[in-house]
């Protein structure tokens, strides 16, 4: 489905960025990981899509660096030779009341999950404009639609990212660079295992289709966004959710 084409997954080394990762390899991509943390976890994403067969390397960025951004894609389409998508999917979250957030925790979640996706994007625009296309998938989130208690940073740097999905879409739609986005619901990954059985309980009964998500939920949305069966969506956020918000 996707042979010879080129990913780049940003925070790809544990979560859904792992599942995404092995989802586009699995459908014939070359994958770049990216991770800003454990070296070991990224490794063994590259180690578990070289032993299905396939083609795969781990860099190191800070996405919200753009020093580290411009380093990566050069290093990806040095190493690959183009890069047809990129997945913005690293994120962060530092939760508090707002009477109790701090401005460090304002901003380094609104510097990760929406600078991160500005600079990522504009870091492979001038590559994909040059090959005439692009697909570009931004991970937000359901909470960016539907707001949260004790999330005014991560809700804004997601809605953000929702936003920025449709402006960046009609942007770059002439140069065949199309731009969606997906929402996932509650997903199952670190970032949700600190839920107490009484929180778990509460979300499923938000949850028509009464599970948590799983990351290759996510990840076969994200597949299908990459996917020629996509030709002809742009600016679109797609909730991958259970039916929570409608
Ligand atoms: P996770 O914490 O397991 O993974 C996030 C990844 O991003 C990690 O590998 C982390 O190292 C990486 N990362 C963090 N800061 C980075 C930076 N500055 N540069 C590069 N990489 C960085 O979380 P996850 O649940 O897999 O989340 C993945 C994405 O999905 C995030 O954007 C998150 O906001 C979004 N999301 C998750 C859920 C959920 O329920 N898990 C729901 C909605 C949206």
């Amino acid at each position: 489905m996707l042979n010879e084409q080129v990913a780049l997954v940003t925070g790809a080394s544990r979560g859904i960025g792992r599942a995404i990762a092995l989802e586009l390899a699995r459908q014939g991509a070359k994958v770049a990981v990216n991770y800003a943390g454990s070296e070991d976890k990224a490794e063994a994403v590259v180690q578990e899509i070289i032993a299905g067969g396939g083609s795969a390397m781990k860099i190191q960025a800070d996405v919200a660096s753009e020093e580290d951004v411009k380093q990566m894609v050069k290093t990806v389409v040095d190493e690959f030779g183009r890069l047809d998508i990129l997945v913005n999917n690293a994120g962060i979250t530092k939760d508090n009341l707002l009477m109790r957030m701090k401005e460090e925790e304002f901003d380094s979640v609104i510097n990760t999950n929406l600078k991160g996706v500005f600079l990522c994007t504009k870091g492979v625009t001038r590559q994909m404009m040059k090959q005439k296309y692009g697909r570009i998938i931004n991970v937000a989130s359901i909470v960016g639609v539907s707001g949260n208690p004790g999330q005014a940073n991560y809700v804004a740097a997601k809605a953000g990212v929702i936003g920025m999905t449709k402006s960046n879409a009609k942007e770059l739609a002439a140069r065949n660079i199309q731009v969606n986005a997906v929402a996932p619901g509650y997903i199952t990954t670190d970032m949700t295992d600190a839920l107490t059985e009484e929180q778990r309980e509460q979300m499923l009964s938000l949850i028509p289709l009464k599970r948590l998500g799983e990351g290759e939920d996510v990840a076969r949305v994200v597949r299908f966004l990459a996917s020629e069966d996509a030709a002809y969506m742009t600016g679109q956020t797609l909730h991958v959710d259970g039916g929570m918000v409608m």
